[in-house]
């Protein structure tokens, strides 16, 4: 939905008086090719670039995008078009976490272009997950050398910019994105002798490296939340009865890498559904796949996003994310009231307030909740 010019007026006029008091920098700034959008289009103009932070701030002020992208490459020449002439330097790893790639259940009830603290929170456990679990432990990147940023709406941007990922090329890239969705595992590498008659099936133990470990820890999981949790993950009913009543003895096979006690029929496709379930969920479209093609522009960090008015804001490490709170932290614009007429809303809270259940009227909110509301098409300037 188109936003009514009212509010993208109102909203222009905050954009400007933020970057005038909120300069924004990035590393290399010089090297990376620049896009901006408008109310209707996240990236409306690219292949621009800047010479300092005081141009690219000069710009904010005297444009007032609705949004400021900039690519996770470097390049010798980041104006220059087509893509081939703009002489790739070298390229940050990426990844771009989005609630809507989750398909949780609430996105059912409030729809995909609505975000709620479920949203919220569950993205944000995605996040740290890829980070603990997955980048630094498997790949062995250093916290110092991961930035987090808010989306500004409803995910998470994670970039890796040490010199040993900046030169990987897009095969690398898409290796590891699959690594981390749990694409193309092999089953036979983990248990070598599957299959085989009269053979005790061994396997992966949970202090192994990787997806071997991981697996196991997660088989031991599923086997403590008793036969439901078994079922949930496509085991038989009969099988995940067999196994809670052994599950002493399962728990002990597995912890020494001895998986005979684990009598699924259907085991590849059983671990298939635990890996599953353990996997960090990227967007898996190839072209809105951030991780595997470096010319992506994504939110430039700590500028406005023109769906929300919330900062998109960075955050220092994983654990200063776990008590990130992005309608509280990512809030720009404090002080004063305005008055909206909203459409159906439901109930939400920014700042520690709660607001709503709105089902039209007009209603005084402070300034950073009528402006959500307005950029969200949830309401119009009364
Ligand atoms: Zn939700």
């Amino acid at each position: 939905m188109s936003l009514v010019k009212e509010a993208a007026d109102i909203a222009a006029k905050y954009i400007r008086e933020y970057y005038s008091k909120h300069p924004v920098s990035v590393a290399g700034l010089a090297s990376r090719e620049f896009g901006f959008g408008d109310f209707e289009s996240k990236i409306r103009i690219r292949h621009m670039s800047f010479q300092s932070d005081r141009d690219l701030n000069r710009y904010l002020v005297e444009n007032a995008p609705a949004f400021v992208s900039c690519s996770s490459a470097l390049y010798a020449r980041p104006a220059s078009r087509p893509m081939e002439t703009k002489g790739l330097i070298g390229a940050e790893l990426v990844f771009d976490l989005d609630a809507t790639d989750m398909h949780l259940a609430c996105q059912k009830e409030h729809g995909t272009s609505w975000v709620c603290s479920n949203c919220l929170s569950s993205v944000k456990t995605e996040t740290i997950k890829l980070i603990e679990e997955f980048l630094v432990p498997d790949f062995g990147f250093q916290e110092r050398d991961i930035s987090i940023n808010f989306s500004g709406n409803r995910g998470y941007h994670v970039r890796i910019h040490s010199d040993d990922v900046m030169h990987l090329d897009g095969k690398a890239r898409k290796q590891i994105s699959d690594y981390i969705s749990g694409n193309g595992i092999s089953m036979e590498a983990l248990f070598p002798n599957l299959g085989q008659k009269g053979v005790r099936l061994t396997g992966p133990k949970p202090g192994d490296y990787g997806w071997g470990g991981r697996l196991a820890k997660g088989m031991i999981e599923a086997v403590n939340r008793g036969p439901a949790a078994l079922e949930a993950l496509g085991a038989p009913a009969a099988d995940a009865r067999i196994m809670e009543r052994h599950k002493a003895s399962v728990i002990m096979g597995i912890t020494t890498g001895n998986w005979d006690m684990v009598r699924i029929n259907k085991k590849a496709e059983f671990w298939a559904n635990v890996i599953k379930g353990m996997t960090i969920k990227q967007s898996d479209s190839i072209d809105r796949n951030v991780t595997n093609d470096p010319s992506h522009l994504l939110r430039l960090p700590d500028t406005l996003h023109g769906d929300t008015m919330l900062v998109s804001k960075s955050i220092g490490s994983a654990s200063e994310l776990r008590k990130f709170d992005p309608m509280t932290d990512a809030i720009a614009f404090r002080g004063g009231t305005m008055l909206v007429k909203t459409v159906k809303v439901p109930k939400f809270s920014m700042d520690g307030k709660s607001f709503g259940p709105y089902d039209g009227g007009e209603v005084a909110l402070p300034t950073y909740a009528a402006l959500y509301l307005l950029m969200k098409r949830a309401a119009v300037p009364a």
